[in-house]
């Protein structure tokens, strides 16, 4: 058979290289398209020169020519800024994975699924900011979304062969980050270092202190929303420590399907890349007895305001799916420049809901690509106005 085409929007990335490392042990058997990176120049002309890209594109205009002598002699085209990744993402494709991080992967990830390829989704703001337009895109394209966050590919494993209407929750874990064991009280001294660092996961930076103040685990309840169709009340996170069990699927009949694997996005990566197929992966196999035990616990919303918040997105639907993950952004961005602490992350987040919905109705409507835009744009600058205004 022909090779599969595919692209990695987002490739110098943490998921990017997990996907680039599957790619890279058995290369007769894909064709690389486009790759996607930001900043990191070297290592994007270095993939796409070994790999034989078309196409190497990097999000920033001003990094154009830096890529160009990288890329110099090896055949490999090279472009910048936004449109170009749209493009680059609507070069015909057979399977196109979705990692570059924040709302910015949108628009690529759209354009993907209008060319009709199988869009592997790690971009969970996809999800979070336009779960409805993800999803009918990709049905009026006839083109399949697969998720590759490890608690939706857990879910999506244990529906198979499944109704979903015999589904009765779906409970996804949490291993509480880097700060799940400190008192409350010290939270407000935490540092963008401290926050960091994963007690089980090797992740990107936003990611990782996603992870410490539970936005991650509340950006994964919406997204677990948008992709089952699932009634937020069947709905539920847990914090289990040591990140093994990524998700279980609860069903009418009382039993409980865990997935159980090591904390290695590879696993996800890779099931997405041979869907329907289940093939063979480097990934480590578990030794249960060394393992010993699971563990369980309630999550605090005292310590975690983000999933409350996340309940409350859900709700609503719409356009606040789009502010929460911009409001987000920013606050991320203002904790790790040291302006906001650790805590006044879901502050912000909170008042820039309030401030948005108070204004009335535009939240609450059918979404597009465009309304999406505004409405993210309009909540960063109003979750600026809150960080600056203290
Ligand atoms: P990284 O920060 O490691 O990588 C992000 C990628 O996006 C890089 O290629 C980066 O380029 C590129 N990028 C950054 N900003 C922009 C922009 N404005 N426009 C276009 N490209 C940009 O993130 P991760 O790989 O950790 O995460 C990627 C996505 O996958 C996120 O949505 C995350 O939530 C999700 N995810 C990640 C998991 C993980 O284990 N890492 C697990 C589950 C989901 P460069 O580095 O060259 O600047
Ligand atoms: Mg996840």
């Amino acid at each position: 058979s022909r090779p599969r085409r595919i692209s990695v929007l987002g490739a110098t990335g943490s998921i990017g290289q997990n996907t680039l490392d599957l790619i890279g042990r058995d290369r007769e058997s894909y064709e690389v398209v486009a790759l996607t990176g930001g900043r990191n120049i070297a290592q994007l002309a270095k993939d796409a020169s070994d790999l034989r890209a078309e196409i190497a594109v990097t999000a920033h205009e001003d990094a154009l020519p830096a890529l160009r002598e990288a890329l110099a002699g090896s055949g490999v085209e090279a472009a910048a800024g936004e449109a170009a990744l749209t493009e680059a993402a609507s070069r015909p494709a057979d399977w196109v994975m979705s990692a570059i991080v924040g709302a910015a992967g949108l628009a690529p990830g759209l354009a993907a699924l209008e060319q009709g390829a199988t869009l592997a989704l790690a971009n969970k703001e996809s999800m979070v900011c336009a779960g409805p337009l993800v999803m009918a895109t990709a049905e009026r394209h006839g083109g399949q979304v697969l998720p590759v966050d490890s608690e939706h590919s857990a879910v999506f494993q244990a529906l198979i062969g499944e109704d979903i209407s015999a589904v009765e929750r779906v409970i996804i874990t949490a291993s509480g980050g880097a700060f799940r064991d400190w008192p409350v009280e010290r939270l407000a001294e935490a540092t963008p270092e401290e926050a960091a660092t994963h007690p089980n996961w090797a992740m990107g930076q936003r990611i990782t202190i996603d992870s410490a103040s539970l936005f991650n685990k509340a950006l994964e309840l919406i997204e677990t929303r948008e992709f089952f169709g699932l009634d937020p009340a069947r709905i539920e996170a847990v914090i289990h420590p040591e990140s093994m069990i990524h998700a279980l699927v609860g069903f009418c009949d009382g039993g409980l399907m865990a997935h159980v694997g090591p904390p290695d996005m590879r696993h996800a990566i890779g099931f997405a890349l041979h869907h329907p197929e289940r093939r063979a992966l480097p990934v480590e196999r578990l030794d249960l007895t060394q393992i010993g035990q699971f563990t369980f616990r309630a999550p605090d919303e005292t310590r975690w305001p983000a999933l409350r918040l996340a309940r409350e997105v859900m709700e609503v639907r719409g356009l606040a799916g789009a502010v929460f993950n911009a409001a987000k952004e920013v606050a991320l961005d203002a904790f790790i420049a040291r302006e906001i602490s650790f805590p006044r992350m879901a502050g912000v987040v909170e008042e820039t809901l309030d401030r948005i919905s108070a204004r009335g109705g535009h939240i609450a409507v059918e979404i597009s690509l465009d309304n999406v835009r505004e409405a993210d744009q309009l909540a960063r600058q109003e979750a600026r106005l809150i960080i600056e205004q203290v």
